[in-house]
């Protein structure tokens, strides 16, 4: 693996420019809780729990963050420790809601963490009750949606990373063992490449590869599965990684093969077809018709793809109807696939970054159907 990339040189930058998109979306102050916002704006990866922290960001003003008093070494011992942001911790027996209502005294509209919990949206809310509250996502959607060089940068080792884990599944898939005791190889593999979590195992061999979303069960691998397995953790610098193959143990048949030939066209095409100036939703529309021509369109039955980041899931979605246009630096996934129910599923995913001219795949395993020996 590559070094880990300073990432948090921009922190300052990306609060200004928080502070700006959100009042320019009409918001007199962001409140953003744990998650990846909060790590987006101040590099500190806050604990999510029922104890309130929370940064106070006005659109004019200086930020201030909220947090248990038995919290605050942890908060300054981040990266937010270095910007100096302001912070008020609270006790055990105190109400950190209004302590956030004092430090925002004049605002009307806030912007609330897309993350954070409803009982803490309606405390505020009764709280400030002549304040009216809007999801912050779109604020802090547009300034993640664009990558800067290091946080590319990062995707590249945690592509780097998924890819060391694909090139080993063909030693760990053989007839005889569980998705169960594949995935458990898997998940030792996802930390060894160099991630610090891992985030989701799909083994889905046979008919279970025909529910995307499918986990792992103790359903033996039999002789003439297809499995597809999709995988994916996080890296120290918080970047995701997220990654599809698709692998036969023995030869399938031809039908399969033919309909896998499709799908590797359809996910080429759409690589092709992704670069700044199109939409979002294009680059679905040309996946979506090779597979449709193909008599496979009712088997593809989820959007083509989904931006990644310090979340696996965010902007932009690669999904009819999002006319976003894409632009340099957006980092997203092209995994068309096809799901025949009762027999069996293909899926073949790459991250991919849109550069100044085109797009650069951050994946780079074979993408052909790999056969295993029975
Ligand atoms: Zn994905
Ligand atoms: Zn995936």
């Amino acid at each position: 693996m590559t070094s880990v990339p300073v990432l948090t040189t921009n922190l300052t930058t990306r609060l200004e420019r928080a502070q700006h998109t959100a009042a320019e979306a009409g918001m007199d102050a962001l409140l953003i809780t744990p998650g990846p916002g909060l790590r987006y704006l101040t590099g500190f990866d806050a604990r999510y729990s029922e104890r309130l922290t929370c940064l106070v960001l006005p659109a004019h003003g200086d930020p201030v963050l909220v947090v248990p008093a038995l919290e605050t070494a942890v908060a300054q011992a981040s990266p937010l420790g270095d910007l100096g942001i302001q912070i008020a911790d609270w006790t055990e027996t105190e109400d950190p809601l209004s302590l956030v209502s004092t430090l925002v005294p004049e605002v009307r509209t806030v912007g609330l963490d897309d993350q954070m919990r409803a009982i803490t949206v309606l405390g505020l809310r009764e709280t400030m009750p002549e304040v009216a509250q809007r999801p912050a996502g779109p604020v802090l959607a547009e300034l993640q949606v664009r990558k800067d060089p290091a946080e590319i940068d990062a995707l590249r080792v945690a592509g780097q990373a998924i890819d060391e884990v694909h090139a080993q599944v063909p030693q760990l898939l053989c007839a005889g063992r569980t998705e169960a005791e594949v995935g458990g190889d898997i998940s030792a593999a996802i930390l060894a490449a160099g991630h610090v979590s891992v985030d989701f195992v799909i083994v889905a061999a046979g008919p279970n590869g025909a529910s995307p979303h499918h986990d792992l069960s103790d359903r033996v691998i039999q002789p003439g599965d297809v499995v597809v397995v999709d995988i994916g953790g996080t890296t120290p610098a918080g970047y995701c990684s997220d990654s599809t193959r698709t692998y036969a143990v023995g030869e399938p048949d031809s039908e399969y093969l033919r309909h896998y030939q499709t799908l590797q066209e359809a996910q080429q095409a759409a690589f092709d077809h992704a670069r700044p100036g199109v939409t979002a939703e294009s680059v679905d529309t040309v996946a979506r018709d090779m597979l449709t021509e193909a008599g496979l369109g009712e088997y593809f039955i989820h959007r083509t793809g989904h931006g990644i980041g310090l979340s696996t899931h965010e902007e932009p979605y690669l999904v009819s109807g999002n006319t976003a246009v894409l632009e340099p630096g957006m980092a997203f996934s092209i995994e068309p696939g096809f799901y025949v129910p009762g027999r069996y599923g293909a899926r073949i995913e790459d991250i991919v970054v849109a550069t100044d001219d085109g797009a650069e795949r951050l994946n780079h395993c074979p993408r052909e159907l790999i056969v295993v020996d029975v």
